[in-house]
């Protein structure tokens, strides 16, 4: 990755799933069916190890506890590839579905299982579907009592289903009275006065990639680090095709065969990293990047 001091070195990040474990197709394939389908996660996790290789750049891998315990071969390779792993939860339940001991046993089992596996310890957390939202910063609290330093699920949007529209842009500390977290919110970016997610995933699939770009470009002019996100099976075109709505149709499959060339544009264009290696610096900074009392 380049190196010079006016370069940002943004973060790149992947949600580590099966295809099948997504919102999209919860209605299709219910969590007992899981171990019954073909696993497909492995060849596009090589292939996103294989693309981050050529451009030297590592990555968070924010992994299902599940994977650890099903397809630790998976984060094996990870590990062995020089990236982080961090926690995706364990069986990609949303916060929002969760009571706080749930909670507590979902972020709880998938460090202790993801660290058994890579023999590393597990910082970072990304809940699924970016499903810490107002009214839910008790989850906040929970990762810090179960040990972890940062998290980057808070999405500054408006939008069904998620985001945390006050949420600073930049990376950021949360104070909260059983301790505090840094937060390292997903990228944005603002058109006609709207911000928009510009963060990867379905976005870079539906999006004119200028969109992306722009949110990375206007990052780096601020020396502010972005977080880019994206999910294997978003390399996956071949991807069986499961009976769901027209709107979860377009949300899963729709430009599945750009994504691969448009990471590569990206990687090509900025330098990215991984969250665990720049958090020394964050946390040993004696003014963090920007405070912030409340989530
Ligand atoms: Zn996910």
């Amino acid at each position: 990755m380049p190196t010079s001091s006016c370069t940002t070195t943004h973060f790149f990040t992947v949600d580590v799933e099966e295809y099948f474990q997504v919102k999209a197709l919860e209605s299709v394939v219910s969590r007992d069916q899981w171990l019954t389908r073909p696993s497909r996660v492995a060849r596009s996790v090589d292939m996103l190890l294989d693309t981050l290789a050529r451009h030297d750049t590592r990555a968070t891998f924010f992994c299902l506890g599940w994977l650890a315990n099903n397809r630790a071969e998976v984060v094996r390779s990870i590990v062995h590839a020089g990236h982080e792993i961090a926690s995706h939860g364990f069986s990609h339940e949303r916060v929002t579905a969760l009571s706080r001991g749930a909670f507590r046993d979902e972020v709880r089992s998938s460090k202790r299982a993801l660290e058994d596996v890579a023999g590393t310890a597990v910082l970072g957390f990304r809940a699924p579907s970016f499903s810490i939202v107002p009214g839910f910063e008790w989850a906040l609290d929970v990762l810090i009592e179960e040990g972890y330093r940062y998290d980057s699920s808070l999405f500054p949007i408006r939008r069904p289903g998620y985001g945390y529209p006050s949420a600073l842009r930049a990376p950021h500390v949360i104070h909260r009275p059983v301790g505090q977290i840094v937060e390292f919110p997903l990228a944005t970016t603002s058109i006609f006065r709207y911000r928009v997610p510009a963060a990867g995933g379905g976005y870079l699939r539906q999006f004119p990639l200028g969109v992306i770009r722009r949110a990375f470009r206007e990052a780096s002019e601020r020396r502010e680090p972005a977080t880019f996100y994206i999910h294997p099976w978003e390399i996956d075109p071949d991807q069986p095709r499961l009976p769901v709505s027209r709107l979860n149709r377009l949300r899963h499959y729709r430009g599945l065969g750009d994504t691969l060339p448009r990471i590569e544009r990206l990687l090509g264009e900025f330098s990215f990293g991984a969250i665990g290696s720049y958090m020394p610096s964050l946390e040993r900074a004696a003014t963090p990047l920007v405070r912030s009392g409340a989530a």
